[in-house]
C-alpha cells in the first residue's frame, strides 16, 4: 500500500510526487506516455520556448544584426535542425525528471491509470497487460488537452493544434491562427519570425484577453510590425481543408463576413481538462459541468483522500500553478498547513516583447470600485532597452490610492518574463510603490523600468521621462 499515488507526471504530478517523497511518504507515479513531464515538458512550455529562442535568433540575424554592424550572407532556416534541437532540449528535460524520480525513490509506472475503487488504481500498459496498486491517498494530475470547436475537424495535417505546430515539416506560407491567446501568439510568433504571414482571428475585442487591456493593445502593435494581421471580434464559422489550401470563414455579428485562405490553420482556442479513461466515477470522484475535477479549498475531491491539481481543476492553466498545487497537496497529506496565494501567480506570454503580469488588472480594480493610482514607464526611455534595440512596451504599476500598496503589475517589454518575479516578491511582502521606488536597481538594466513605474505611481516622480 502506497502512502501516495499520483496519476499524471506533468509539472503538477511530478512535483507532488517529489514533495511527498521528501516528506517520507512511499510514493508511486503513473504516466500513460513513455516519457515523464506531461504537456509542459513534452508538447508545451519547454518545446515552445526552444522554438521561440531559435526563431528569435533567426529574426535578429535577418533584421537587426546589420544595424549592430554584423553582416551575414546566405542566411537561411534549417527547420529540420531547429526541430531536432527542440527535441533534444525536451529529451534533456524529460530524462531529468526520470532521474529525479529515481533519486527520490519514487516508483514510476507507465500505463493508463484508472480507478477501480477509492483506494485502488489499475495500470493498463500498451500491450494490454495490467496491474493494480493501492494507495492511502491519490492525487489526480491528469492535465489537459487542446480544445476545439464542434464544427472544426482537426486533421493534424493542415488543421492543427499546438502539438503539431511544434513539429512542422515546413514553414507555413500563411498561417491562420484561431484564438488570440497565449499559445496562438507564441506559436504564431515562431513562424511569423521565420517569414510566414500570420493572420489571427479572435472572438474578443483584444489579444490575450484575460490580461490587462493595455498589454493586449501593446502586443498587437508589436506583432503588427512583425507582419501579423488581426481580425478581432470575429467569430469563426467554418474551417475547410482543400488539400494544400485551408479556408477559414468568420463573421463579426454586424453581418460582415471574411474569408481567409492559407496553408495551415492553428486552432488555439484554449485547453480542456483531461479525464478520459480515468474512470473517476468508480471512486466516487465528481466532475463539474466544465469537465474539471471538482475540489474544495484543500484541493480535496468529493472523496477526501483523493486530491486533484493542475490543469484538470479550476484556475489558470499554468505549469507553475500546477507545481504550487503539487507541493500544497503533498504537504496537506503530511499534516502541514500550506497556503497558495492565487492572486500572485504570475502570467507570462513569451512573445517578443514578452508580456508578464501579476495581481489585479486595471479592469478588475475598476469593477471592484477600488481607488487606485497608475504609474507607467515606457521602455523607449530605458538606456538598457535602447542599447539592445528593444524599446517596444512599457511597465504599468497599479497601487492603492490611499495606502500606496502595489495591487497589480503589468509589463510588456524585453525579458519581462524574468522581471515579473520582483513584482511577485514585492506584492507577497505587501510592498508599497514607494518601497520599490526607494530601492537601488542596477544601471543599466531593464529592471529600472519597474522602479521608474513605481516612482511614477508613487507621486508622478519618474526620473527618466
Ligand atoms: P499535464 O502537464 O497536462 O500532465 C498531465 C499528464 O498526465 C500527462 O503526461 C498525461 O499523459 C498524463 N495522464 C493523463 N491521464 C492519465 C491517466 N489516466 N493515467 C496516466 N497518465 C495520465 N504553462 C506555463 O506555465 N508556461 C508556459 O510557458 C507554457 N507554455 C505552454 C505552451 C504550450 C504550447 C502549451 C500547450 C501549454 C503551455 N503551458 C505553459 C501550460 C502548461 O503546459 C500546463 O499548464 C501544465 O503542463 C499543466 O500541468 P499538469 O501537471 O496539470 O498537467
Amino acid at each position: 500500500m502506497y502512502d501516495v499515488i499520483v496519476i499524471g507526471s506533468g509539472p503538477g504530478g511530478y512535483i507532488a510526487a517529489i514533495r511527498a517523497a521528501q516528506l517520507g511518504m512511499k510514493t508511486a507515479i503513473i504516466e500513460k506516455y513513455s516519457t515523464l513531464g506531461g504537456t509542459c515538458l513534452n508538447v508545451g512550455c519547454i518545446p515552445s520556448k526552444a522554438l521561440l529562442d531559435s526563431s528569435e535568433h533567426y529574426h535578429n540575424a535577418a533584421h537587426t544584426f546589420k544595424t549592430h554592424g554584423i553582416n551575414l550572407s546566405n542566411l537561411k532556416v534549417d527547420l529540420k535542425q531547429m526541430i531536432a534541437r527542440k527535441d533534444d532540449v525536451v529529451k534533456q528535460n524529460v530524462d531529468g525528471i526520470q532521474f529525479l524520480m529515481k533519486k527520490n525513490k519514487i516508483d514510476v509506472h507507465h500505463g493508463m491509470g484508472s480507478f477501480v475503487d477509492k483506494n485502488t488504481v489499475k495500470i493498463t500498459k500498451e500491450d494490454g497487460k495490467f496491474e493494480e496498486i493501492q494507495g492511502k491517498n491519490i492525487i489526480i494530475a491528469t492535465g489537459s488537452k487542446p480544445a476545439s470547436l464542434p464544427f472544426i475537424k482537426l486533421d493534424k495535417d493542415r488543421i492543427i493544434t499546438s502539438t503539431e505546430a511544434l513539429k512542422m515539416k515546413e514553414i507555413p506560407k500563411h498561417l491562420i491562427v484561431i484564438g488570440g491567446g497565449v499559445i496562438g501568439m507564441e506559436l504564431g510568433s515562431v513562424y511569423g519570425r521565420m517569414g510566414a504571414k500570420v493572420s489571427v482571428v479572435e472572438f474578443m475585442d483584444s489579444l490575450i484577453p484575460s490580461m490587462d487591456k493595455t498589454m493586449g493593445k501593446e502586443l498587437q502593435k508589436s506583432l503588427k510590425k512583425l507582419g501579423f494581421e488581426f481580425y478581432l471580434k470575429y467569430k469563426v464559422t467554418s474551417v475547410e481543408n482543400k488539400g494544400k489550401e485551408v479556408i477559414v470563414k468568420a463573421e463579426n455579428g454586424k453581418g460582415e463576413t471574411i474569408e481567409i485562405k492559407g496553408d495551415y490553420v492553428l486552432v488555439s482556442i484554449g485547453r480542456k481538462p483531461y479525464t478520459d479513461g480515468l474512470n473517476a466515477e468508480a471512486a466516487g470522484v465528481k466532475l463539474n459541468e466544465r469537465g474539471q475535477v471538482e475540489v474544495n479549498d484543500h484541493l480535496q475531491t468529493s472523496v477526501p483522500h483523493i486530491y486533484a491539481i493542475g490543469d484538470v481543476i479550476k484556475g489558470a492553466m499554468l505549469a507553475h500553478k500546477a507545481e504550487e498545487e503539487g507541493v500544497f497537496v503533498a504537504e496537506t497529506i503530511a499534516g502541514q498547513k500550506p497556503h497558495i496565494n492565487y492572486l500572485l501567480i504570475p502570467g507570462v506570454v513569451y512573445t517578443w516583447p514578452e508580456v508578464a503580469s501579476v495581481g489585479y488588472t486595471e479592469e478588475q480594480l475598476k469593477e471592484k470600485g477600488k481607488k487606485y493610482k497608475a504609474g507607467k514607464f515606457p521602455f523607449m526611455a530605458s538606456g538598457r532597452a535602447r542599447a539592445s534595440m528593444d524599446t517596444d512596451g512599457l511597465v504599468k504599476v497599479l497601487a492603492d490610492a490611499e495606502t500606496d500598496e502595489i495591487l497589480g503589475v503589468h509589463m510588456i517589454g524585453p525579458r519581462t518574463a524574468d522581471m515579473i518575479a520582483e513584482a511577485v516578491v514585492a506584492m507577497e511582502y505587501r510592498a508599497s510603490a514607494e518601497d520599490i521606488a526607494r530601492m537601488s536597481h542596477a544601471h543599466p538594466t531593464y529592471t529600472e523600468a519597474f522602479k521608474e513605474a513605481c516612482l511614477a505611481a508613487t507621486d508622478n516622480r519618474a526620473l527618466h521621462v
